[in-house]
């Protein structure tokens, strides 16, 4: 598979940056390697782009790794932030960043993400989904398709509970629709059927409703490094999906993005680049 296709060229045939168009003359990388642990992992997404872009990634590379460094609860994090450590060098070296950390920190402890932080987190992760997206299926998708849902602390929500509530809902009413004809070979792949008594809050009269459980597939987990970066890509209601990024099993990045293709994002018969530590999970 020739796996550089779909990346823009100048009409000399040279290669050019993935964000700005204009030519590359260096690499990124997807996932962000400052957001992992060395050793890093061999399945990294690498991507053309000018030094210009690589440079700005990095300052908001930097504003996210420091707030995870500042609220993470895995040992390497929790070193980080000992006095003299990492972080503190960090936020010496960078006033700046200092500054955007502190004024977004709450009277609770908590930090607020908006404004710049906000701001920092978007840039990094479209750009990581777009390098995502390219890995897996060998397209470019333009930042204006994504949307950033939402960043959540994993002290607070279950990255299972995100997953539920971007699917669909599993109970489909079937009341109204016609019987299908069942045999006795047809059983097995039957889903299960429910009955529920409803009651309209407005008139409070009450139906019998007839309801199918739609099997869910399993969410399939793209694990760059098991303690540091690993991505789902579920799909939503509306016929997109979403991007779930479990980051140092401390916070919970979603982002909107457009379906990549009938068949999903890890098609089958076709090798997952990245799926060298891939991990099932039934959401
Ligand atoms: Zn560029």
């Amino acid at each position: 598979m020739n796996t550089r296709s779909r990346l823009p060229t100048s009409s000399s045939g040279e290669m050019l940056c993935v964000y700005c168009d204009k030519l590359a003359d260096s690499k990124d990388h997807a996932p962000p390697r400052c957001l992992m642990l060395p050793p890093l992992p061999s399945n990294l997404v690498t991507l053309p782009a000018c030094k210009a872009c690589n440079n700005g990634f990095s300052f908001h590379e930097n504003i996210v790794r420091a707030l995870l460094s500042t609220v993470g609860n895995h040992p390497h994090l929790i070193e980080e932030r000992l006095p003299g450590g990492w972080l503190e060098k960090t936020l010496d070296r960078s006033p700046k960043i200092r500054t955007i950390l502190d004024s977004s920190r709450q009277s609770d402890g908590s930090y607020k993400i908006a404004d710049q932080l906000f701001k920092s987190f978007r840039t990094v992760f479209f750009k990581t989904l777009q390098g995502l997206f390219y890995g897996l299926y060998d397209k470019i998708v333009p930042s204006n398709q994504l949307v950033l849902l939402a960043i959540e602390n994993q002290r607070h929500v279950k990255i299972e509970e995100v997953i539920d509530r971007i699917r669909p809902n599993p109970l489909v009413d079937i009341t109204d629709e016609p019987l299908s004809e069942i045999s006795a070979y047809s059983w097995h792949s039957r889903e299960p059927i429910f009955t529920a008594e409803l009651i309209d809050p407005d008139t409070g009269k009450k139906s019998n409703r007839v309801f199918r459980l739609v099997r869910e597939t399993p969410v399939e987990w793209i694990r760059f490094q098991p303690d540091t970066f690993g991505a789902a890509f579920v799909k939503r209601e509306d016929g997109g999906c979403a991007c779930v990024i479990d980051l140092w099993k401390t916070l919970i990045v979603t982002i909107g993005a457009p379906w990549p293709g009938d068949r999903g994002p890890l098609r089958r018969g076709k090798k997952n680049p990245m799926s060298r530590d891939k991990k099932t999970t039934d959401a």
